[in-house]
């Protein structure tokens, strides 16, 4: 049995749904086996002489922070794909290079860790063959994180349908010359898996690492307008029985609620709740687009919301209602996406970002509180993936997945003593105060260096795997999407022409 003292000027263990901190001062977390066993005075704590001891008197101690929602290592921005509106974006990405999954995803796995993130959720897609070319990349990503010693729920997105368009493939293709249709053809095919397909890979993967502690599978219809009934239907009865979380990007532009409306008379929510989705087991990924009536069956269901702030206004999709959300007492999260305001996957940055973006004017309006956002990045975050309340907080019985961040750092050169700890690591923690960082009571950063894992032979041989001149393949897909681009914006036009809107709240005002 190895046993951890782990010090700390303050250990904040969670936040409670009344918005409460609990938090101890001068005080310690004793670890057994990689699971929390005790909180408090460290004379008070019954440790063994041979204990080993981390932390000190500089340090704030943090549970892990979950990032809800994440796809990719090098990010859309590194491959050549620039901010565009997502429909655009997306069939642009097309145009990207190939990447090595296990390198690409130790790269974010990098700045994940760096920025206090113990858990990551993975949703992957675009590995070109079939269901076994899919779970060998699957196999890849997930050996990454296990290098780093990341706990990662992973799932690999289904899409059965609408591949390129909101609307049937070979009815686009009809739009297109010939000379654009079949190389578009042969690049969607080349990543098509069934509905049936998918699942496969989800009951192969959960055979090989269901019984892992750092390592569950997950289910993942990528959105509603690329699923098919069958699909969904066959998703929601897979849950069920497995009691399999699902995680389920929606309405998450304009674009998306405007096909909704046109494929089931009304909201994707309600449609969604019919197929049996709608429970504590789903989360939806973004629902910027969501009305008062969706978020009240949202709470009403007990299903979560993860939030992706920084990729909603990248790729102008919106801000979605995240103070509704709260009101009503849905369970938020928070994902990264592809990457945030700074290009890179940061939570402490991603955490501010949220709190800054939903304070809408007036003064009795309802904003996020620093304690929200923090239990959204921990607590809430932890709920969207299988490993529920063993992680998020830092409890007796938790894993021991926690951050220490270098409180001078913070507080230097001086910060009024009346600022609370919670408030000055949401609003001024950065990446260079995360010093140590321990997951499942392994450190897996210590003095702010990767403790298993080569961080720079890792990213040279990254960038010497990207370096390589580009083939046949991938010369073709990018002149290809420059060419696509055009037919994507027509298809659009209009689309919102009819569309009712009427903002949650003011921002501005043209008269
Ligand atoms: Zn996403």
């Amino acid at each position: 049995m190895k046993t951890l003292i782990v010090k700390g000027r303050t250990i904040v263990s969670g936040v409670g749904p009344d918005g409460n901190v609990a938090r101890v001062d001068d005080a310690a977390v004793l670890v057994r086996d990689g699971t929390i066993v005790d909180i408090g005075p460290i004379r008070d704590l019954r440790a063994p002489d041979d204990a080993e001891v981390i932390g000190g008197d500089d340090f704030v101690v943090l549970p892990g922070f979950v990032n809800a929602h994440h796809h990719v290592g090098l990010t859309p921005l590194q491959l050549g794909a620039p901010d565009l509106p997502l429909e655009l974006w997306a069939n642009y990405r097309m145009g990207a290079r190939r990447v090595d999954f296990h390198l690409d995803t130790l790269y974010s796995a990098f700045e994940l860790v760096r920025s206090g993130v113990t858990t990551v959720q993975h949703l992957h897609s675009r590995v070109p063959g079939g269901v076994e070319e899919v779970a060998a990349g699957a196999r890849e990503v997930i050996r990454a994180y296990r290098d780093i010693g990341m706990r990662v729920s992973y799932a690999y997105a289904l899409r059965d349908q609408n591949r390129i368009v909101y609307a049937d493939d070979e009815t686009f293709y009809a739009r297109l010359p010939d000379d654009l249709a079949e190389p578009l053809r042969a690049t969607v095919d080349a990543q098509a898996l069934s509905a049936d397909e998918n699942l496969e890979v989800f009951r192969i993967l959960s055979g090989e690492f269901d019984e892992a502690g750092d390592v569950a599978i997950q289910l993942a219809p990528l959105n509603f307008q690329w699923c098919s009934d069958s699909a969904l239907k066959q998703v929601a009865a897979l849950s069920h029985e497995r009691g399999a979380l699902v995680h389920l990007h929606l309405l998450e532009t304009p674009y998306q609620r405007a096909y909704a409306r046109k494929r089931t008379g009304g909201s994707a929510l309600g449609h969604l709740d019919r197929l049996g989705l709608l429970n504590e087991r789903m989360t939806l990924g973004h629902g910027v687009w969501t009305t008062a009536d969706d978020l009240d069956l949202v709470a009403e269901r007990g299903a979560g919301i993860c939030h992706n702030c920084s990729s909603n206004l990248r790729l102008r999709s919106g801000w979605a209602p995240v103070n509704a959300m709260l009101e009503r007492g849905i369970r938020v999260a928070l994902g990264i996406d592809e990457a945030g305001m700074n290009d890179d996957r940061d939570m402490l940055q991603e955490m501010r970002q949220v709190l800054r973006t939903h304070r809408v004017p007036g003064h009795q309006a309802r904003v996020p509180s620093v304690a929200e956002v923090f239990r959204m990045a921990t607590e809430n975050g932890a709920g969207t993936t299988g490993f529920g309340a063993r992680i998020g907080r830092l409890d007796p019985g938790c894993a021991a997945d926690m951050v220490l961040m270098r409180w001078s750092r913070i507080a230097r050169p001086y910060l009024d003593p009346d600022v609370s700890v919670l408030d000055a690591v949401v609003q001024r923690g950065k990446t260079d105060a995360v010093d140590t960082v321990l997951i499942g009571g392994v450190p897996v950063l210590r003095g702010g260096r990767f403790t298993r894992i080569d961080e720079e032979a890792a990213l040279r041989d990254l960038a010497q795997f990207m370096n390589r001149p580009a083939d046949e393949d991938e010369r073709r897909r990018r002149a290809m999407v420059g060419r696509l681009m055009p037919h994507v914006e027509a298809f659009y036009e209009n689309w919102l022409a009819e569309e009712p809107f009427e903002a949650y709240d003011v921002r501005n005002s043209r008269i």
